[in-house]
């Protein structure tokens, strides 16, 4: 059993990511299985190392320990830094360039979101297939000399993908309605959330993803490229999302549920008590530490709702 934590080093961490993360811990650990933390820092406008930083801070603080990874990381996986993993996601875009089923995409700005991890809330828009070849396994030049200059898509096909999530049960997403083609790689060179997060939970032996619940149809997305990329799929488990009282997914710009006030306002037994006892772990807000948590933990104590609404202004 290996978990895992791919936080965004974008700002720092909110309510909701940490609750993700407190999930997932609970549930490598209980098993006595790994855990490991990757840095997701795809995008290189938007991620900082000092936010990362701060990430793996908060997670000390919170008592949330991983084996493997952090920006520094030395492991049997190392790098665990995205950005410094660009030659291993190369051998990967090879292996689907020899399916015959990417081509080259021209269009402007249409994959500029496709390092991030696509949040239901950012309102995802289904790919036309504006530059999708009549055939399939059209030509297509690396370009070794230089920046490859336009984004390399990947053709779906229109069938049913089907999976069941730990919490929110059996799924099918038809992959031509929900995205159509999607993005590997943008023009500017920089590599899309679904291909990085395939190969690396895959290479460095992920059995068991965690994460917020608006990444579940994204799975479908992930399961085409293992089959592709023949890797084993892992089990898919996602949590609610935590949204402030207008219902709006906590966001890193609303700092009020920020760790930086968070931190300020709780200990960390009593910040693990309080995400406890809105996931349904326990029946009261008690404080409590992550490893006191343990021996509580199940799967079954948590309720599959679309969201979990708190105190938030
Ligand atoms: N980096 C993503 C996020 O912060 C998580 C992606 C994942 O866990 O697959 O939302
Ligand atoms: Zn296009």
């Amino acid at each position: 059993m290996t978990g895992r934590f791919a936080p965004s080093p974008t700002g720092r961490m909110h309510l909701g990511n940490v609750f993700a993360a407190l999930v997932s811990w609970l549930s490598a650990r209980k098993d006595g299985g790994k855990w490991i933390l990757r840095i997701e820092d795809l995008d290189p406008q938007r991620s900082r190392i000092d936010y990362a930083r701060q990430i793996e801070d908060d997670l000390e603080w919170l008592g949330l320990d991983w084996d493997e990874g952090g920006v520094d990381g030395k492991g049997p996986n190392a790098p665990y830094c995205q950005s410094l993993r660009g030659d291993i996601y190369k051998e990967a875009l090879k292996k689907l360039q020899a399916t015959g089923l990417t081509y080259p995409c021209y269009c402007t700005r249409a994959d500029i979101m496709a390092t991030q991890a696509p949040h239901e809330s950012d309102g995802r828009v289904v790919y036309a297939g504006t530059c999708r070849p009549s055939r399939l396994g059209g030509e297509f030049d690396e370009n070794p000399a230089g920046k490859p200059e336009r984004a390399v898509r990947l053709m779906v096909t229109d069938r049913d993908i089907s999976f069941t999530d730990r919490l929110y049960g059996d799924q099918t997403v038809n992959l031509a309605e929900h995205c159509g083609d999607f993005v590997l790689r943008r023009a500017d060179g920089a590599w899309a959330y679904q291909l990085a997060v395939v190969v690396d939970d895959a290479l460095m032996g992920v059995t068991e993803v965690v994460r917020g619940s608006d990444l579940l149809l994204s799975s479908a997305q992930q399961i085409y490229l293992y089959e592709l990329l023949g890797y084993p799929v892992p089990q898919f488990a996602h949590v609610p999302l935590l949204c402030n009282k207008a219902g709006q997914r906590l966001s890193k710009r609303d700092s009020s549920l920020s760790m930086e006030e968070l931190r300020k306002e709780y200990t960390p037994s009593h910040l693990i008590g309080q995400l406890a006892y809105i996931a349904g772990i326990l029946p009261e807000p008690f404080p409590i530490s992550a490893h006191g948590l343990l021996p509580l933990f199940s799967w079954s104590a948590l309720r599959p709702l679309t969201s979990i609404s708190i105190d938030a202004d």
